[in-house]
C-alpha cells in the first residue's frame, strides 16, 4: 500500500519486506511531515525483535506489506512540534511499540494506553490521520511525544534499544506481579532469548532468585556466568523438570514457538503465577490438571504503558541495565534474521542505522 495522506511530504530511507518471504530491501517511503505533538527523530539504533520477524513472514495474518519492522528504536531529536513539552532538538530519546491510542478511554487515562482498544503500533499500525505506521528499519522517524521517551545520559543508545520492546515487555509484568516490593521470591524465565535475556536482569535487580528454562543446554554456563541466574533447568530433560516441580512463584515464559505449558506450569508451587509474553503463531497448549492441582494462574501482558516504559529506562540508568547485543550493519539485516529465526543471537541483534558502529 502506498501512502496517498496530503501531509505525508517526508521522503525517507528504510527498509521493507513486500511479501511472506520475509526478504528485506531497501525501500524509500513517505512520513508525515512534524505536526505540533510531534517530534522528529534522526534514528541511531533499532533493535530486532522476534515480533519483527512474525511480521516480515506474516506469522500472525495481520501484515500490510510493504512492511518496515523496528519498534526498538533509538535516536536524537531534529524537531520539535509547537504543542510539544518535555523535549528538545538534541535530546537522545527512545521509541518502543506504541504509536497512538485513543487518550480518552480509562486505560489511556491510568497510564495503561498498551491496553487501549484503539491501540496503534510503531510499525503495521494505522495512525490516527489514516496512514500506515512504518518502523525504525530507517533513518528517521516522527512520532507522537506522548510514545516517546527520555533515555538517561548513562545508558549507551545501542545497548538500551532493545529496552524499548524486550526490556519494557518482561519488566511490566514483574511490577504488575509486585515483584518489585518483595526480594527472594523463585522466578522462573522460560527462554532465553532477547526477552529473557533481560528478563534475568531485572529479576536480579529486584533481589529474586532466578532459574532459566531453556530448550538449549549450550546457553547454561553463560546465563549462570554473565548475565547472573541462579539456577538453569533444561527443559527437554524430564528428570531435571520434575526435580523442581512446585519450586517456583512466578514465571514469565518468552518463547517465541509453540510448546505445552503442563510442564512449565509442574515448575510452580500452588497459587503460583505464569505470565505469558511470547507470542507464537499456533495456540499453545494448556492442559487443566496442573491448573487446578495447583490452583495455579495463567494470564498474559502486552509491553508497558508509557509512563511505565520511562521508569524501566530510568531503572535501568540506575542500575546499570542494558541488552547483551550484536551490532549489524544495515546490509546484514536479512542474515540477523535468518539467525534470529534459528535461535543463534546472544541475546539481540540492533542495525546500526546511522552507520556510526565500526563492527561487522
Ligand atoms: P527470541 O530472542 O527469538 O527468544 C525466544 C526464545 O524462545 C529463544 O531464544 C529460545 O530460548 C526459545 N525458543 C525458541 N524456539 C523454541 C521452541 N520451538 N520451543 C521452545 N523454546 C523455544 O525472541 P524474543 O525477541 O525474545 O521474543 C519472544 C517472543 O515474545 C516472540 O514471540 C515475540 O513476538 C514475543 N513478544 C511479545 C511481546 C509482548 O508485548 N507480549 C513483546 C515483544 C515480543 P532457549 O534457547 O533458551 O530455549
Ligand atoms: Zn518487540
Amino acid at each position: 500500500m502506498t501512502q496517498t495522506t496530503p501531509n505525508h511530504k517526508l521522503s525517507v530511507s528504510g527498509w521493507a519486506a513486500h511479501d511472506s518471504s520475509g526478504v528485506i530491501t531497501p525501500y524509500t517511503f513517505k512520513r508525515r511531515v512534524n505536526g505540533p505533538e510531534d517530534v522528529s527523530i534522526k534514528i541511531l539504533y533499532c533493535g530486532i525483535c522476534h515480533t519483527d520477524i512474525h511480521h516480515v513472514k506474516n506469522d500472525w495474518g495481520i501484515t500490510k506489506y510493504p512492511v518496515v519492522p523496528g519498534h526498538e528504536i533509538t535516536g536524537l531529536i531534529t524537531e520539535v512540534g509547537k504543542n510539544v513539552k518535555g523535549f528538545a532538538i538534541g535530546d537522545r530519546v527512545g521509541v518502543g511499540c506504541l504509536a497512538a491510542s485513543c487518550l480518552d478511554c480509562e486505560f489511556c487515562n491510568s497510564d495503561q494506553e498498551n491496553y487501549c482498544d484503539e491501540i496503534q503500533f510503531t510499525y503495521n499500525g494505522i495512525f490516527w490521520d489514516g496512514s500506515i505506521t512504518y518502523g525504525g528499519y530507517s533513518e528517521m522517524l516522527v512520532a507522537d511525544h506522548r510514545y516517546v521517551v527520555q533515555i538517561p545520559e548513562s545508558l549507551p543508545m545501542d545497548a538500551t534499544a532493545p529496552l524499548l520492546c524486550a526490556g519494557i515487555t518482561v519488566y511490566s509484568p514483574m511490577i504488575d506481579c509486585n515483584l518489585h516490593n518483595m526480594t527472594g521470591m523463585r522466578i522462573g524465565i522460560v527462554g532465553l532469548g532477547g526477552l529473557g535475556h533481560v528478563a534475568i536482569k531485572f529479576g536480579k535487580a529486584f533481589g529474586h532468585y532466578v532459574t532459566v528454562i531453556s530448550t538449549s543446554p549450550s546457553k547454561e554456563k553463560e546465563a549462570r556466568e554473565r548475565l547472573g541466574s541462579d539456577d538453569f533447568i533444561v527443559s527437554t530433560d524430564i528428570e531435571q523438570m520434575k526435580s523442581k516441580k512446585r519450586t517456583l512463584d512466578f514465571i514469565l515464559d518468552t518463547v517465541s514457538a509453540p510448546h505445552s505449558l503442563g510442564p512449565i506450569l509442574d515448575l510452580l508451587k500452588v497459587n503460583g503465577t505464569l505470565v505469558l509474553v511470547g507470542a507464537p503463531d499456533k495456540p499453545v497448549e494448556l492442559p487443566s490438571f496442573p491448573l487446578i492441582f495447583g490452583k495455579r494462574v495463567v494470564k498474559g501482558s502486552m509491553t508497558g504503558g508509557m509512563k511505565e516504559t520511562q521508569e524501566m529506562i530510568n531503572f535501568c540508568g540506575k542500575h546499570n541495565i542494558t541488552c547483551d547485543i550484536e551490532i549489524v550493519k544495515s546490509d546484514k539485516i536479512n542474515e540477523a534474521l535468518t539467525r534470529l529465526a534459528n535461535n543463534d543471537v546472544k541475546y539481540r541483534f540492533v542495525i546500526d542505522i546511522a552507520g556510526k558502529s565500526s563492527s561487522l
